[in-house]
């Protein structure tokens, strides 16, 4: 265990898509205790809970020191919100903007929802620190990713549940390229190939083609966002050649 290791223990929501994987690798570089949890409440794909297990899996194969680590994954049934809330993400909407300049695949309040409930969990399983990908920083509109939003929110929780919970968000302030970079700090390349190759990020879930910056349908919102950092990463690891360095 690293001298960097806090000997607490953390819950991380987890999705299974590339931001929350970023996310688990994070948790378990720093906590002695790491658990996930995913939330499902009528999702479109199947094909998003394959990926939470194939990646959890994988991370603990490709990194073995933070195997002892990884603890249980939970899985919380929310139909019933995904019921009230049922936009593009969960119906069959198309992707565009709404009236109030929101994404249609905003679903109102989900992220206090999640919280919520990942909350009420670690309580029972004595985990103190709640890990979530939410990032204003390629915002996408969404109002509860804000961090003000979730520095509401931890305080409701721990005056609602007399606990000390710290919500920690370690993606807030980096682009979706910076996200890649911090895979790579973490975990180096085999981190960065297998979140490349097992997260799973597309609205559609499609895993037909495979793009440089991994599956999906290559045009919806999620798809476009994960190019374009995809694009943003290989570009600035690229080693860039001086004149001057080069022998004539
Ligand atoms: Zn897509």
């Amino acid at each position: 265990m690293g001298p960097m290791t806090e000997d607490t223990g953390a819950l991380v929501l987890f999705s299974g898509g590339q931001d929350s994987s970023v996310c688990l690798a994070w948790a378990l570089d720093r906590y002695a205790r790491v658990e996930t949890v995913g939330f499902d409440y009528g999702q479109r794909h199947a094909v998003e809970l394959q990926a939470r297990e194939t990646v959890r899996a994988k991370m603990a194969e490709a990194l073995p020191e933070w195997a002892p680590r990884l603890g249980p994954d939970h899985m919380l049934e929310l139909h019933g919100f995904g019921a009230i809330g049922e936009t593009a993400m969960t119906g069959e909407r198309a992707f565009e903007i709404t009236s109030k300049g929101l994404p249609s695949t905003y679903v109102p309040g989900r992220n206090l929802v999640f919280l919520t409930y990942a909350a009420a969990l670690a309580d029972r399983r004595g985990l103190t620190v709640l890990v979530g990908g939410m990032c204003e920083t390629d915002f996408s509109g969404y109002p509860d990713c804000r961090r003000e939003s979730l520095d509401a929110m931890e305080r409701a929780l721990n005056l609602g549940m007399a606990q000390d919970f710290r919500i920690e968000t370690p993606l807030m302030w980096l682009t979706k390229a910076e996200t890649w970079a911090l895979a790579k700090g973490l975990g180096g390349e085999p981190l960065v190939d297998l979140i490349l190759e097992e997260s799973h990020t597309c609205y559609r879930g499609e895993r037909e083609a495979r793009h440089a910056w991994g599956y999906g349908c290559g045009t919806c919102p999620a798809c476009e966002l994960r190019a374009r950092g995809w694009e943003g990463f290989v570009a600035e690891e690229r080693p860039v050649m001086r004149p001057s360095a080069v022998k004539a």
